[in-house]
């Protein structure tokens, strides 16, 4: 294949359902919105010829003209859908490194002095340079490196529950190409009012990664976070990251206390907040260490160049497992995010459909009976055949012709394009 380490360049991901889902789905609400516009400016000219005014009521001239505003409203939600993951754990545990090691970048400051005391987005823009957004202004900071990103992200008063948004080049990175928002949040353990940041940064997370520290088990503030989680979202999807498996696997008696891991956090997946089964549970558990998955992919062209204190033995494997975690996550959110967002969409595309042709059908057999009516009056008046009447069997008859051929149109195009 074309995959190609380092930056991402060329690499087909399984991002790119949703990207092409998106697309498509786009094209779709392209093609209905001409449609319905087409369809609300013919039923307005017909409904303003007085004689052909039965054709179409008042009530489904009004319905034909709501559609138009529902389209917009639903084109402006989709060219606003991506998906989301948000991290979570304690503090220090390695959110902001596995976050940067995943955009192969250093964004995010990481370490200490710059725990994340707020919630900080980092979201792809088309601009060439970043920029960073506050929640107390629209004015936009721009940010060119990430020493001048950590002062910016200190001068700024920050809030537990409020947002930084990061507005970073696409270009610079694949994840954010393609559509991925990610998510810091504050350390768990600074008591955290659990409902208010689930409705305000959970509601619509397509995924959410617990970065939990190798080297010890998950607390119960970690755990009563995903339990409230799963209370509000139906099945959560959770991936486990043991971070700094680095420095754990150099320890004695590692193999007992990998295993151990693996049967509590399956345990907690599986059979407390009952999001998965067992074996799925394994399937979302990663032993990694994002410190090396960073400096390695920072230094992707020497690798083993990189300093030892980075990469400590064993560490291929661990990169491995990062790049698996990532494999994963990446079939995970895009399918999610396809089902949670754009399912909606498709239901009200074939609604929207169905209701016009409707009133195309309606309309069609009034035209019908319409002209019916005309050819028995003109029957009768043969010999006093009016300019008028001409006119309005001509009106009638195109009338008919015209909704005959708009409902077959949009029949093609809409069940088509949803169907295949
Ligand atoms: P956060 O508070 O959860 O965002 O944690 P940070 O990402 O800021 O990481 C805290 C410190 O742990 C930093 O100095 C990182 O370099 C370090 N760190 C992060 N991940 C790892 C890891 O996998 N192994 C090791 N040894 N250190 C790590």
């Amino acid at each position: 294949s074309n995959r190609k380490l380092g930056n991402g360049h060329n690499q087909e991901s399984a991002l790119q359902l949703f990207v092409n889902a998106k697309k498509k789905i786009n094209d779709i609400f392209r093609n209905i919105g001409q449609y319905v516009l087409e369809a609300d400016k013919f039923v307005q000219d017909v409904t303003s010829v007085p004689e052909c005014s039965v054709i179409v009521g008042p009530e489904n001239s009004e319905v034909v003209h709501g559609f138009c505003e529902k389209i917009d409203g639903i084109t402006e939600v989709l060219a606003r859908d991506h998906m989301k993951v948000v991290f979570f754990g304690r503090t220090s545990n390695g959110k902001s490194t596995v976050i940067n090691a995943m955009l192969r970048d250093k964004i995010l400051p990481s370490g200490i002095g710059h725990t994340t005391h707020c919630f900080i987005q980092v979201e792809g823009s088309d601009s060439k340079d970043g920029f960073l957004l506050t929640e107390d202004t629209d004015k936009p900071k721009s940010i060119t490196d990430i020493k001048q990103l950590a002062s910016a992200l200190s001068d700024v008063k920050l809030q537990e529950n409020s947002l930084i948004r990061i507005l970073w080049p696409k270009e610079k990175c694949r994840l954010l190409r393609e559509d991925v928002v990610l998510v810091d949040s504050p350390g768990i353990d600074v008591s955290p009012d659990l409902d208010l940041w689930i409705d305000k940064f959970c509601v619509d997370a397509d995924v959410f990664v617990l970065v939990a520290n190798a080297e010890s088990t998950l607390m119960q503030t970690e755990k009563n976070f995903f339990h409230k989680v799963s209370e509000k979202l139906s099945k959560p999807n959770i991936f486990i990251l043991q971070n700094r498996w680095d420095v754990s696997e150099m320890e004695e008696d590692i193999d007992q206390v990998k295993q151990q891991h693996i049967d509590r956090n399956s345990d907690f997946l599986a059979e407390e907040l009952k999001v998965t089964d067992k074996k799925g549970a394994k399937d979302r558990l990663f032993f990694v260490s994002a410190r090396e998955a960073l400096a390695s992919r920072l230094n992707n062209d020497n690798v083993f160049a990189t300093p030892e204190r980075v990469l400590l033995p064993g560490f291929q494997a661990r990169l491995f497992e990062f790049a698996n975690f990532e494999k994963e996550f990446e079939v995970c959110i895009s399918q999610s995010a396809v089902k949670t967002k754009f399912e909606q969409h498709t239901n009200r595309a074939h609604y929207i459909n169905s209701e016009l042709r409707t009133v195309m059908e309606e309309a069609y057999t009034k035209s019908l009976s319409l002209q019916d009516e005309q050819m028995q009056l003109r029957k009768e008046k043969s010999d006093r055949l009016s300019h008028l009447d001409r006119q309005l069997d001509l009106l009638t008859g195109e009338v008919k012709n015209k909704i005959k051929a708009m409902v077959e149109d949009v029949e093609r195009k809409v069940s088509c394009a949803l169907n295949d």
